[in-house]
């Protein structure tokens, strides 16, 4: 059982912007050895920005914006918000027929009767549309229109202005760091680089995500997973400890999430860890 001071801590952390959703966390928190972190909206602000546009096939700029935004104009990634950004005009919905956003991969929608993809090299693979592959630093978005290829966007994120030093500070307590994304291998290795992750893990499906927090339960040590919300509900609900970021965060993630984050920063987590230390020795 756990022992009634533990009810302290708890009050302790909400004040730090901390929400603990049972003692017994608080607990976990103090076994934890491995912080697992999304990358997108979690390690990184997850606002990206349109940096470059390059066309094939004959399309121009104006056209494959436009394309993408009709295609992104149903989605809340945050991919698909700096897409409409870049085109900068509103999108007439009434032409959109079906939109289908695959999880991991990008979207499909049907407009004017036009089929347009915007998504990653696993869409396109999937949708069996041939391309150039590209290397740069950012995420591509390719984007075909009835099976052509029309060319890519390419997307930048930052990484936020506190993660390195969180990164450090969970270091110098001994704890392992590693990273979860959906992203592409060049973005991912650059962001661990970075931040000097332990691991990092890219290309992911949110089901691939799960099936790597899974590898790492079960030892004497508990692992804690830190996410957005964006496509990472069902890791957060699988962690020992599952953390939400709740100022981005989805209503799924808070519900699920063991420990809510009042602020998106990445050092809330180094905090609820030296709270629960501080708890445990109050306690015993
Ligand atoms: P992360 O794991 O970094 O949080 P996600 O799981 O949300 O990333 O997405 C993984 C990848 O799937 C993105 O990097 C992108 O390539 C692609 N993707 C997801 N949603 C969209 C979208 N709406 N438009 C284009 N690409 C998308
Ligand atoms: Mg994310």
């Amino acid at each position: 059982s756990i022992p009634l001071g533990y009810f302290g801590g708890v009050g302790r952390a909400s004040k730090h912007g901390i929400l603990v959703k049972g003692s017994n966390f608080l607990d976990a928190l103090t076994h934890v050895r491995t912080v697992v972190f999304d990358k997108t909206g979690t390690l990184t602000q997850g606002e990206f920005k349109v940096s470059r546009v390059v066309t094939m096939n004959g399309y121009d700029e104006q056209q494959l914006l436009e394309y993408a935004a009709i295609a992104e104009s149903g989605s809340n990634h945050p991919i698909a918000q700096s897409i409409l950004e870049a085109w900068g005009k509103p999108v007439d919905a009434a032409h959109i027929s079906t939109v289908k956003e695959i999880s991991g991969h990008g979207v499909v929608a049907t407009a004017n009767g036009n089929t347009i993809l915007a998504g990653n090299d696993k869409l396109l693979h999937r949708e069996l549309i041939e391309h150039d592959s590209c290397d740069v630093e950012g995420t591509v978005v390719h984007v075909a229109v009835d099976k052509t290829y029309a060319g890519y966007l390419v997307i930048a994120d930052r990484i936020k202005d506190d993660a390195a030093e969180a990164i450090r500070q969970l270091r110098k307590r001994g704890i392992k760091t590693v990273m979860l994304t959906g992203d592409e291998t060049s973005v991912a290795q650059s962001v661990a680089a970075k931040l000097q992750l332990d691991s990092y893990y890219a290309e992911l499906l949110p089901e691939d995500k799960v099936r790597h927090i899974e590898a790492l339960l079960g030892g004497e040590h508990k692992v804690a997973f830190v996410g957005d919300g964006i496509n990472d509900a069902p890791v957060i609900a699988r962690a020992d400890v599952g953390m939400a970021m709740g100022a981005l965060g989805s209503d799924a993630a808070i519900e699920t999430a063991d420990v809510v984050l009042m602020t998106d920063s990445p050092a809330k987590v180094v905090d609820a860890l030296d709270i629960a230390g501080k708890t445990r020795r109050i306690v015993w």
